[in-house]
C-alpha cells in the first residue's frame, strides 16, 4: 500500500487536516478561551502564520528527499530495522508511529539542553501567548535540522510510507490542539492527557519558570514524559495566572515580529541553554515577581 499514495493525495490530506484542526481550534478559541492574550493577536498571528508556510517553502526547497521519498527509497532497497522482520502493516504502522514520537521527544529534550540548538528552539518559546498558532511557529533552521532528523529515523527504521504521513498529520493536528488556549472541563483535560498531551499540559512547558519549561516535552503522546520523569501536572501559579514566555524577551515587536522572530537565536538577551539552570536548585525565582508585576499592569508587553 506505500507506492500507492500519491503525491497530489498526501498534500491533499495534509493540507486538509491542517485547514481543519486550525480552523475547528480557532474557533474554539473564539468561544471558551482558558486565558486572556495579552499581545496584538492580528500582528501575532501574521507572523506565525507567514513563517509556517515559508519554512514549508524552504524546506522544500533546501531538502529535495521528503521524509515519505526516503521512506520509499528504503523499503524499495530493503533497508531498515522494520524490514527485519515481518510484520502485519498495521503493527509496522503503529510500531512506527511510537518510534517518531520518542525521536520527537528526544530531539526536544535535546533542543533544549544543548545551548546552540537551543537559540533556535528560543523562538517557539519566545511568543508572549500560547495558541494555537504557536504550535505551528519554529525557526526555520530548527524546522530544517529535524527535517535532516527525521531523514535519518527513516533510513534507520524503514517504515512504510504511510506510516510517515500518518505521523506527520498526526503530529501537526496535535500540536495545534496542544498549544490552543481553550478551556475544557478538569475531568476531560484528565482523561485526554492518558492517550495525548494536552493544552494544559503542554501549557506548562511555556512558562518562564525554568523548571516548568523543562518538562512536559511530549508534542503529541503524553507517555514519554511519564516514563522519562519529565512530566510536571500543573504550573506553580495556576493556567490563568502563569506568564507565558521567556524572561529575558518581552518586546512584543521583537519577539511577535517575522523580522525579530527570525533573528532572535541571534540576539543576547537570554543566555543559552536552559536545560538544569532551574531556579529550583536553591535560586532565587525571579519569575513570581515577574508574574505579579505583569499582571499588576495588566500584562507587561516591553521591558528593556
Ligand atoms: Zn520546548
Ligand atoms: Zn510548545
Amino acid at each position: 500500500m506505500d507506492g500507492q499514495l500519491s503525491p497530489q493525495v498526501e498534500v491533499a490530506i495534509r493540507l486538509g487536516c491542517f485547514l481543519a484542526v486550525l480552523v475547528a481550534m480557532a474557533a474554539w478559541e473564539v468561544f471558551a478561551p482558558k486565558r486572556e492574550l495579552i499581545a496584538g493577536k492580528p500582528w501575532r498571528w501574521t507572523s506565525n502564520l507567514t513563517l509556517v508556510f515559508l519554512n514549508a517553502a524552504l524546506a522544500r526547497l533546501v531538502i529535495p528527499v521528503t521524509a515519505v521519498a526516503a521512506a520509499l527509497f528504503a523499503n524499495s532497497q530493503g533497508w531498515g530495522l522494520l524490514q527485519l522482520v515481518k510484520w502485519p502493516w498495521w503493527l509496522e504502522i503503529a510500531i512506527a508511529v511510537l518510534v517518531f514520537d520518542l525521536a520527537i521527544y528526544l530531539q526536544h529534550v535535546m533542543f533544549h539542553a544543548v545551548p546552540l540548538l537551543w537559540r533556535l528552539h528560543l523562538v517557539h518559546h519566545a511568543d508572549l501567548d500560547f495558541d494555537v498558532t504557536t504550535g505551528l511557529r519554529f525557526h526555520t533552521l530548527e524546522i530544517l535540522l529535524s527535517a535532516l532528523i527525521k531523514l535519518a529515523v527513516v533510513l534507520v527504521l524503514g517504515p512504510p510510507a504511510v506510516a510517515v504521513v500518518v505521523f506527520e498529520v498526526l503530529l501537526n493536528a496535535t500540536s495545534m490542539f496542544n498549544h490552543s488556549n481553550v478551556g475544557m472541563p478538569p475531568w476531560l483535560d484528565r482523561l485526554l492527557r492518558l492517550i495525548v498531551v494536552t493544552p494544559d499540559m503542554h501549557r506548562v512547558h511555556h512558562s518562564v519558570i525554568h523548571r516548568e519549561t523543562n518538562s512536559n516535552f511530549g508534542f503529541n503522546l503524553p507517555w514519554w514524559d511519564y516514563l522519562l520523569g519529565t512530566y510536571r501536572a500543573q504550573p506553580k501559579y495556576g493556567h490563568e495566572q502563569m506568564t507565558i514566555g521567556l524572561t529575558s524577551y518581552r518586546n512584543e515587536h521583537q519577539v511577535d515580529r517575522l523580522p525579530g522572530m527570525l533573528l532572535l537565536p541571534f540576539s543576547k538577551a537570554e543566555a543559552p541553554g536552559l536545560l538544569y539552570r532551574g531556579n529550583d536548585r536553591g535560586g532565587k525565582d525571579t519569575s513570581r515577581s515577574q508574574n505579579k508585576a505583569e499582571h499588576n499592569s495588566g500584562g507587561q508587553r516591553t521591558v528593556s
